[in-house]
């Protein structure tokens, strides 16, 4: 079974917190960090998944972090990292909340078009900025996941990098580094040609080039020699890079890594119960207590998930697996777990569950409960970490109450 947890904890985790929840492993995450090691700072892309005890566990590990609005630099910050030294604020515009506290905290700006340069030095001048680049392609495991390129919307054009620089110059913004990520789950030759990119752009770079990034996007991989090779390879060649420029330039850069998923996708486990199983025809559905306002890649992206099914009381099935579609709760008709890219289902084998049953949905831990909504009106659902013998709430569940306290009524705003 590919789960970090064994059945008899995500049995009773479930008996004890109810389901849908979301079980994460801390070893899975430290073991994940350790991999990256070789790289100069590995900087946490907090989006994957932003839950404060997560951030906490990162820092406690060495891990730097990146922060993609006014909440996430919140996050960051009551974690305890420094904004000055250990966050980097890395967005394709600045609200105007986000924009104002930028200024107070002097968390670095990673630009990723010229207005926030041009923002930030008006009021500023001197603040450190990263430059976000667009190399002109890009790549993921999804087309939209896919952060590069003329179709993406990200980062500062490579072929309009001068009018950054100019910026930098006009406003005596300090550079702290180039920056390129180009997608999220990209395959290791694309991931490879980002390296090829920055070296072009530190070589027409008109400032000193102190740090380097590589953005996040590595894929995971099941077997653990085969992510220790990948990486290897990876972090070779962005080395090759820092010593080109540390010679021709007399200055090492030091290499970034900003992974979300790569750290924590497979630390994490979603356990929901089996509520109702119904033939549609020929079709076998088995319907979960979770749906896409928990998990949505599958129905965004088309991801696939591994399943297992587990009993009450925390005994696997592995018996007679046949295609089944495990489907949620939702009224919607494309609350599927089990389907393709295009939204086409695709039957996955499983051991008949019984009601009542658990299906543990696995590597759910990046962009699961960072991406869920309150879609149909369900509440948020707990978070758990285990972490050796420890197993901690790190959220409670939102209460419906919650939901619609938001929701006050008799304040005027203005007259029409
Ligand atoms: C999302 C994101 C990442 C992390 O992507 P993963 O695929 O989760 O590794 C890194 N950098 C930036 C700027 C991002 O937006």
């Amino acid at each position: 079974m590919p789960s970090s947890a064994p059945a008899s904890l995500l049995a009773r985790i479930a008996a004890r917190h109810g389901t849908p929840v979301w079980v994460y492993d801390a070893e899975v995450i430290r073991g994940q960090i350790a991999l990256l090691a070789g790289f100069g700072v590995i900087r946490y892309a907090q989006k994957a998944n932003p839950n404060l005890h997560i951030l906490r566990l990162m820092r406690e590990s060495g891990a730097l972090v990146d922060a993609v609005s006014a909440g996430e630099l919140e996050r960051a910050i009551a974690a305890g990292f420094d904004p000055r030294s250990e966050i980097v604020y890395t967005a394709d515009i600045l609200d105007r909340e986000a924009l104002e506290r930028v200024l107070a905290t002097g968390v670095p700006v990673n630009a990723g078009s010229p207005q926030m340069l041009e923002q930030v030095g008006a009021r500023a001048p001197g603040h450190p900025v990263w430059l976000r680049i667009n190399p002109g392609f890009g790549h993921g495991h999804s087309r939209k996941t896919n952060t590069g390129g003329e179709g993406s919307k990200h980062g500062i054009w490579h072929e309009n990098l001068g009018e950054g620089y100019d910026l930098i110059s006009r406003h005596g913004l300090e550079l702290r580094g180039l920056h390129m990520h180009i997608g999220s789950g990209a395959d290791y030759e694309h991931l490879g040609r980002v390296a090829d990119a920055m070296l072009r752009t530190v070589r027409d770079c008109p400032f000193e080039v102190r740090s380097i990034s590589a953005g996040g996007g590595l894929p995971i991989a099941e077997d653990r020699h085969e992510a220790r090779a990948q990486i290897a390879q990876h972090l070779r060649r962005w080395e090759r890079v820092r010593d080109i420029v540390a010679k021709e330039r007399g200055i090492a850069p030091v290499v970034e890594v900003e992974p979300g998923r790569f750290l924590v996708a497979q630390a994490g486990t979603l356990v929901t119960t089996v509520r109702a199983r119904k033939m549609q025809g020929q079709t076998e559905f088995v319907l979960v207590d979770a749906g896409f306002n928990d998990l949505i890649r599958p129905a965004m992206y088309g991801a696939d998930h591994p399943m297992s099914v587990l009993s009450p009381d925390g005994v696997w099935r592995d018996k007679a697996p046949r295609p089944m579609l495990v489907a949620g709760p939702l009224c919607e008709s494309g609350d599927v777990f089990t389907q393709d890219p295009q939204g086409v289902v695709r039957p996955v084998a499983l051991s008949p569950p019984q009601i009542d049953d658990l299906i543990a949905i696995h590597d759910v831990g990046a962009y699961g409960a960072s991406m869920s909504s309150n879609y149909n009106s369900r509440p948020l659902a707990t978070e758990v970490l285990v972490d050796g013998d420890s197993v901690e709430v790190i959220r409670r569940r939102q209460t419906i109450e919650e939901l619609m306290a938001l929701e006050i009524s008799g304040v005027t705003l203005m007259a029409r």
